[in-house]
Parts: C-alpha cells; sequence; structure tokens
C-alpha cells in the first residue's frame, strides 16, 4: 500500500499512518490519535467548527484551492431538506495519484473528515464518489465502513452523541468529467456525467437536489488533524492563507517518484532535487507540469517557487491537484501537447461547441503537425484556437484543455518551429508519441 520510500523532508499529518501495520483497521487508527478531531467536534457548536476549518486555511485540495470552511458555510442550516456529504474521489487528473494512497492507507481518516463535515452542517448522509477503475479501494472503503458501523463509529447514536450518519461508495463511471462537481453529481444519481447550469452551487442545490458539501478526499482528510490539534495549528504548517501540508505526486523524469507529504509553500527546485532525488539519468530539467495535466507548464527557469496556490498563479499557472511532472531536457513539447490533447478531446463530454470542436480542431492539428505535415500557420493557429476556447466553455474542461496549449506554444514556440524545420512534410509516423 506504500508505494514509495518516505522523505525525511516531510511533514506527517495526513500520512501520518501510512507504512503502519495493518492501518486500514480500526483499532490502528484509534490507536493513533483516531477519531480526537471528531469527538472534540462533538462538543462545540457547528459555527464553532466551521470558524476552526477557516482558522486552518484550508484549500480545497481537489484543484481550484477555494477555502474549505468557507464552503462548508455556504450551506443553509435552516433548510427543511436533508443535506449531504459527497466526497469527490474521481482522480482522473493525469499526474495525480494521492486520493488512491489515503483511502488505501487509511480509509477511517476519510470517515473521520466526514463525520465532522456532517457535524458542521448537519447532514445526515455521505457518499464517497470514487473512480471506477480504483475497483479495490472501493472494496477496502466498504470494508471500513463497515467496521465503523460495527463498532458505532456510523450508524445511529454515534458515540452515543444521538448523531445518525450514514456513508455509502458509488463507483465512478470512467470518465473525466465526472471529476467535476457537478458533473459527479449528475453520475452519482444515475444519469450521465455532463455539468449543470450554475448557480445554484452543490452548497444549496446538490446531490438530490439537497443542501450538498462536495469536497475532494485529501481535503477531507485533512480535517480530523485540524480539529484535534487547532486550526492555527494547521494553518502554521503552511505559507499565509495555504494552510498545512499538500500532498505532492512526484512523476515523469525523476529518480525517485512517489507521493509525498510537504508543506505548502515548499520550494519546487527543492521537491525535486532533494524529495525526489533530482532529474533522472544526470539530465537537466527542461519543464515541469506543476499541478496536473491541465496546468500551464513552467520552464526550468520559472520553477525556483514555493508551491501553494498563490505563488504558482503569480507564476501564471495552477497549484492544481498535485501532480507535479518532472520532464527532462529531451522531452519534445510536441509530442507532449499531442498526448495531452489526445486525452482532452477524448474527455470532452460534447455538451458545449467550444470544448467539443475546440478540443477536436486542437487535437487533429497536432496530429498532422506531429506526423510532420505541419506548416508555420499551424503552430499560431494552435494558439488562436485555444485562446477561443478559453472562458467560453461550460464547464472548466475546456480551459483544462485551452490553458495547457497556450503555455506550450507561447514558450516552446522555438521548438515547434524548429520540430517544422526537421520533419519537412515527412511520413506519418516519424516521431513516435512515446518519443
Ligand atoms: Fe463538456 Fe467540454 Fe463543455 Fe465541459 S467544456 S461541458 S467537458 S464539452
Amino acid at each position: 500500500m506504500l508505494y514509495n520510500q518516505p522523505s525525511p523532508l516531510e511533514v506527517k499529518v495526513l500520512t501520518r499512518r501510512f507504512g503502519l501495520p495493518d492501518s486500514q483497521s480500526l483499532d490502528t487508527y484509534l490507536a493513533t490519535e483516531g477519531f480526537q478531531g471528531f469527538r472534540r467536534a462533538l462538543e462545540m457548536k457547528p459555527e464553532e467548527i466551521i470558524g476552526e476549518v477557516m482558522a486552518s486555511n484550508l484549500r480545497g485540495r481537489g484543484g481550484a484551492g477555494f477555502p474549505a470552511g468557507m464552503k462548508w458555510s455556504f450551506v443553509p442550516r435552516a433548510s427543511s431538506k436533508p443535506k449531504y456529504i459527497v466526497v469527490n474521489g474521481d482522480e482522473g487528473e493525469p499526474g495525480t495519484c494521492k486520493d488512491r494512497l489515503l483511502i488505501e492507507n487509511d480509509p477511517h481518516q476519510l470517515i473521520e473528515g466526514m463525520l465532522i463535515a456532517a457535524l458542521a452542517v448537519g447532514a445526515a448522509a455521505g457518499y464517497i464518489y470514487i473512480r471506477g477503475e480504483y475497483r479495490r479501494l472501493i472494496e477496502i472503503m466498504d470494508r471500513a465502513i463497515a467496521e465503523a458501523y460495527r463498532k458505532g463509529y456510523l450508524g445511529e447514536n454515534i458515540l452515543g452523541s444521538g448523531l445518525r450518519f450514514d456513508v455509502y461508495t458509488h463507483s465512478g463511471a470512467g470518465s473525466y468529467e465526472c471529476g467535476e462537481e457537478s458533473a459527479l453529481l449528475e453520475s452519482l444519481e444515475g444519469r450521465r456525467g455532463v455539468p449543470r447550469i450554475r448557480p445554484p452551487f452543490p452548497a444549496v442545490a446538490g446531490a438530490f437536489q439537497c443542501p450538498t458539501v462536495l469536497n475532494n478526499v485529501e481535503t477531507l482528510c485533512a480535517v480530523p488533524a485540524i480539529l484535534r490539534d487547532g486550526g492555527a495549528a494547521f494553518a502554521a504548517l503552511g505559507t499565509p492563507k495555504n494552510g498545512g501540508t499538500r500532498l505532492f505526486c512526484l512523476s515523469g523524469h525523476i529518480n525517485k517518484p512517489g507521493v509525498y507529504e510537504l508543506p505548502m509553500g515548499f520550494n519546487l527546485l527543492r521537491m525535486i532535487d532533494e524529495v525526489g532525488g533530482g532529474v533522472w539519468k544526470g539530465k537537466k530539467l527542461k519543464a515541469v507540469i506543476p499541478g496536473g495535466s491541465s496546468c500551464p507548464i513552467l520552464k526550468a527557469s520559472e520553477c525556483d517557487l514555493a508551491m501553494d496556490f498563490d505563488t504558482v498563479a503569480k507564476a501564471r499557472s495552477m497549484l492544481g491537484s498535485g501532480g507535479v511532472v518532472v520532464l527532462d531536457e529531451d522531452t519534445s513539447i510536441v509530442s507532449l501537447a499531442t498526448r495531452v490533447m489526445r486525452f482532452y478531446q477524448h474527455e470532452s463530454c460534447g455538451w458545449c461547441v467550444p470544448c467539443r470542436e475546440g478540443t477536436t480542431w486542437l487535437r487533429k492539428l497536432l496530429e498532422r503537425f506531429h506526423a510532420g505535415h505541419g506548416t508555420l500557420a499551424d503552430i499560431d493557429l494552435m494558439g488562436d484556437l485555444a485562446r477561443n476556447m478559453l472562458g467560453r466553455t461550460f464547464c472548466p474542461l475546456g480551459d483544462a484543455a485551452a490553458m495547457p496549449m497556450i503555455s506550450y506554444v507561447e514558450k516552446f514556440r522555438g521548438e515547434f518551429e524548429e520540430y517544422l524545420n526537421r520533419t519537412p512534410g515527412g511520413p506519418l509516423g516519424r516521431v513516435t508519441i512515446d518519443g
């Protein structure tokens, strides 16, 4: 279950039980301060729980980075409708694989986070939407849920508090789009996973049109420690407005790929060199995708920066879902762009024209260019097409496809031009996508 050796530079809050024997069991969880945050929350008023989460500066770990406490505060307490906690465990962003480890190594931490959220907003049921390919994780989560029911941590009158809370797992539908919160809710309710018109937002009309807290797995897994040790202690681990730690998924051309829990604001170059053991095969760093494939690329010269939401945004990229993809000096940006656009075109749900047509045109253009049949005008056309998609689509997938494309052309235009010179009218397949 533990996929990489820990680094001595890690600050283990959410991953503290990773590697413990029997870390999935409730006994192990209880022996390591499990449910202490929930016990403290039981003695607090809902607004005090939300205040503690706000004080922690916890921001959503799914990608958007929205303050979690504020999101909870939007749920109308006076509503007569049932309220729900929905966990986004779809984890479809290429380069990201941390929610999987959190569920695999410590499922009760997620249950405790859901219970605290339920106390904060008055919810009586929760759903954990898990990526369909993560079949084994659904079994692990179901076993943990059953154990929590048996031992009085779920169901009726939890720990004698009078609270009732039920939890269900739901298998994802195998689509990137189902990671978008409103499409996830459609899928959860048994329909095709396409986004909903918003407003209303899920806090007001979410699952079954009822008030809903919808958080990523990692976000909710941070909540037990926040309630146990206090929001201020969690906030102090990170940078201003970016509290706590974050699970960074280091992959690509790196010596020690893996998932590492580091303080928010950890320097990206240090992460690559000191945590990840440096770029593989003694090669030089060319670029980094800092938060999953939808994030604009950073050139090596832009990588000396603190990995928090605000600093990465200032560098005109995004911290995203924590998927840090390292690219060595031999990486072909043309190949990378072609591969990324194939993914987004395949995953476009087709609901709106700019995304459906834009990703298709870009994919075709890139494949032609990649095969050696491109022109100089194609490079401008790629940038124009992507800029015309930006901000004009129904859900963020359109932007997710456009933003990296714009950055590839802007930052590596010379490489696109050089590619033309190397492959003038070349035969199809001259340079492989994986090359
Ligand atoms: Fe579907 Fe793309 Fe439009 Fe999102 S942006 S609704 S994925 S077509």
